[in-house]
């Protein structure tokens, strides 16, 4: 049977990209097809804007510390536009790299929305067209709750276009986004609260670091309301919000932003009609392989909801070309992926968390740092690092590594090598500090 294209590939994103572009250069036949923009939310609306926005933030600290070392910064004002239009250009300029990659591996791009019209065939504006192989790499997207008003509030979606800034927010939520925004929008200059269903912050993150997280970011100034749930959003006439809650004190903000996770993005593209009976969550069921059950139908990344990030989606997109396309078959090993906030200061950790360790294991060491780095202590900021090791006793294995302070993500990137390498905490210790570094703490852990 003779098809228009070896490989379909709806959505764009980071894993969708990523295939196409393997399986082209196996010398497949692939086409892509995207209705929004080529980069996905990674590049579009997440990961490197957000980033941009932290680093863009953080220089509120920067300025302030700049003057225990005897700067004079005069004027100092903050202009959000600018920032906002200069991170916006960099998405349009990595935007155009995705769409150049694209072509420059002879992947043909489709504008507009496809959908699944039947076995091996694919909808696009009005066209049919048919396909040996077709992957769904459509991602996720921000959950709303279902409460009154609810529309009232904007997503992470929105954020990066804003007029202009609020002057006051709430976020509701408690895991990556949320923290993230919290962050940067009270770095920023914005009152920002954070409403939180339960009494904890980053649920599956080691505690000891989620409590540090909050210690700190009420010493700087962002308002948490613990055990607090949504009931009803209501807009006040001068364009501010009102939140209603729960058996608590209703809340008012000028923004209201869900952080409330994401769910993917799988209706509306036919695979019901295939007989693929979606997880309750929307998510698409997959092998180990990222196939579904039918033999020309594969999905990778978000829209999956095994591992919500970008290079897993990345890593599942490129196996599977290499399985579909190439010579080597393989498949992408989940087991300790490291994971960061880039919450002020950032979080990164990588393994079993001390409970996890302890309910798993039983038998194991901890072993933890915790710290003023030189910086803060000379720039009067009373802001400590926390660092923690789990060791499995009966191996001397490293088996999680827990970090938050400055620079944690770049640091933890380093040593989840040695903790996916399986090394010992007496090898770790062998090591000779360079000193004077943060890092040099993980070596010094006795
Ligand atoms: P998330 O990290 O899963 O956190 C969702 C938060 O919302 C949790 O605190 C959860 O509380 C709370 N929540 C869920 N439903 C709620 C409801 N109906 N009402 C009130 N609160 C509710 O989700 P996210 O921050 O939206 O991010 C989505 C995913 O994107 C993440 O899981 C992550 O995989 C990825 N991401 C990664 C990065 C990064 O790598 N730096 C950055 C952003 C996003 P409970 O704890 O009680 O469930």
């Amino acid at each position: 049977m003779s098809f228009d294209y070896d490989y379909f590939v709806i959505g764009a994103g980071s894993g969708g990209v990523r295939s196409a572009r393997i399986a082209a250069g196996h010398g497949a036949k692939v086409a892509i097809a995207e209705e929004y923009r080529v980069g996905g939310t990674c590049v579009i609306r997440g990961c490197v804007p957000k980033k941009l926005l932290v680093i863009g933030a953080h220089f509120a600290e920067d300025l302030e510390d700049a003057r225990r070392y005897g700067w004079t910064i005069k004027d100092k004002s903050f202009d959000w536009p600018t920032l906002r239009d200069n991170v916006l250009a960099d998405v349009d300029r990595l935007n155009a790299n995705y769409q150049s990659t694209l072509d420059s591996h002879k992947v043909e791009t489709h504008r507009g929305r496809a959908t699944i019209a039947g076995p091996n065939q694919i909808s696009i504006n009005g066209k049919q067209v048919t396909a040996r192989h077709i992957l769904v790499a459509t991602g996720a997207r921000p959950m709303v709750p279902d409460v009154p008003g609810a529309d009232h509030g904007i997503t992470s979606n929105e954020i990066f276009h804003l007029e202009k800034l609020p002057a006051s927010a709430i976020i509701c939520g408690a895991g990556y986004i949320a923290n993230e925004f919290a962050g940067i929008l009270h770095e920023l200059g914005v009152e920002v609260t954070l409403v939180v269903r339960s009494d904890t912050l980053l649920r599956g993150w080691d505690r000891s670091l989620a409590d540090r997280l909050l210690a700190i970011s009420t010493e700087k100034g962002i308002h948490f309301r613990l055990n607090t749930k949504p009931q009803r959003i209501e807009k006040l006439d001068d364009g501010s919000i009102r939140m209603h809650c729960e058996g608590g004190k209703a809340l008012e903000a000028d923004m209201l932003l869900w952080a409330i996770g994401r769910e993917p993005n799988s209706s509306g593209l036919g695979l019901e009609a295939l007989g693929i009976e979606l997880k309750a969550n929307g998510a698409i069921p997959v092998d180990a392989a990222s196939h579904t059950k039918l033999p020309w139908l594969h999905a990778v990344g978000d829209v999956t909801d095994r591992v919500q990030l970008t290079p897993v989606a990345i890593r599942e997109g490129h196996a599977l070309a290499d399985t579909l396309f190439g010579s080597t078959e393989w498949t992408v090993d989940y087991d300790l992926i490291p994971s960061a906030v880039f919450s002020h200061p950032p979080m990164a950790s990588v393994g079993m968390t001390e409970s996890e360790a302890r309910n798993t294991l039983g038998n194991i060491k901890i072993f933890t740092s915790d710290f003023r780095p030189m910086k803060n202590v000379f720039s009067k900021r009373n802001e400590r690092s926390l660092y923690k090791l789990v060791v499995d006793a009966s191996t001397d294995r490293l088996v999680g590594a827990h970090m938050i302070g400055p620079d944690a993500p770049e640091i933890l990137q380093a040593l989840a090598i040695a903790v996916k390498a399986g090394l010992t905490k007496a090898q770790v210790d062998q090591t000779i500090a360079l000193h004077p570094t943060m890092a040099e703490e993980l070596v010094l852990m006795r």
